[in-house]
């Protein structure tokens, strides 16, 4: 099932895809695609309904974030052996973690501000994995089953705030607003037959720049979900951004960073595309 929210921003209604590729409102059933509505229960019931039988949504409406009332937007840093390679770092001996705000959390096509005083803005493709079911203190083999779905996620960085004026800590390069497009849709855990094996790609302005594979991974989801349940206690919405492939401006000879009128394009197999505009900051 792929579920979507799609209105205008902080307005979103739920919905879902009809195997047309059309969007069906979900309003009549439930109140938003987050929290409870993410449970294994709740989303069996949805499959079980007749998607035709649903009110069609007409026109192309804007989508919003894929999951709704997002209580922590928590990322993995380094989590692909290539990456931590063309970053200069040696890859972690266990996962690291950083919060992204979740104010910083948008639609998938929505523009990307380049925030005042930057210079070095950033891309990351990543694979994100929703939470479904409270998880805590979970087994690493029963991990997946807390996990609701998955979404096509953008991590968009400002090096210079991760880096330079951070204190040792990235959160001030990961949190600026719109810096966390999610979707287009929220796929549930039963489509995505091995979160292991999933392709990547991100273009800027047509140009291919990040290209991997979930099978690189140096700490896999099951892993991921497990370790941070050990931390904190995983809501059920809680997003997790699991880290990045190569590709990356920063990574490159000499970097490149995205300007404003770039144009980014990401996908991953299975889980849709995303398109961002960079605009400047309007201040
Ligand atoms: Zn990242």
């Amino acid at each position: 099932m792929k579920l979507v929210r799609y209105g205008e921003r902080d307005h979103e209604k739920p919905g879902l895809i009809d195997a047309t590729g059309a969007i069906r409102d979900l309003s009549g059933e439930v109140e938003d695609i987050a929290a409870s509505a993410l449970s294994p229960q709740a989303l069996k019931r949805l499959a079980a309904l007749d998607a035709s039988a649903l009110p069609l949504v007409s026109g192309k409406p804007r989508l919003g974030p894929c999951v709704g009332k997002v209580s922590k937007l928590l990322a993995i840093g380094l989590n692909y052996a290539d990456h931590a390679r063309e970053a200069g770092i040696a890859p972690p001996a266990e996962p690291v973690l950083f919060m992204k705000a979740v104010s910083a959390i948008c639609g998938p096509n929505d523009d990307t501000i380049r925030p005042r005083d930057s210079n070095r803005l950033d891309h990351e493709v990543e694979l994100g994995v929703v939470i479904g079911t409270r998880a805590s203190y979970v087994e690493e083999s029963r991990a997946l089953d807390y996990v609701a779905g998955y979404c096509l996620a953008n991590d968009i960085s400002e090096r210079g705030f991760q880096l330079e004026r951070g204190g040792g800590q990235w959160d001030k390069g990961k949190g600026c607003d719109t810096f966390a497009p999610l979707g287009p849709w929220l796929v549930t855990r039963d489509e995505i037959a091995d979160p292991q094996n999933l392709s990547l790609y991100l273009d800027v302005n047509g140009e291919r720049r990040q290209t991997g594979n979930t099978a690189n991974m140096i700490f896999p989801v099951a892993h991921i979900v497990a370790y941070l349940s050990c931390f904190l206690t995983l809501m059920p919405g809680d997003v997790i951004l699991t880290g990045t492939p190569p590709g990356v401006g920063l990574g490159m000879k000499p970097p490149r960073f995205l300007n404003p009128g770039d144009e980014v394009r990401l996908g991953i197999a299975g889980l849709g595309e995303q398109h961002q505009r960079i605009i400047a900051w309007p201040g």
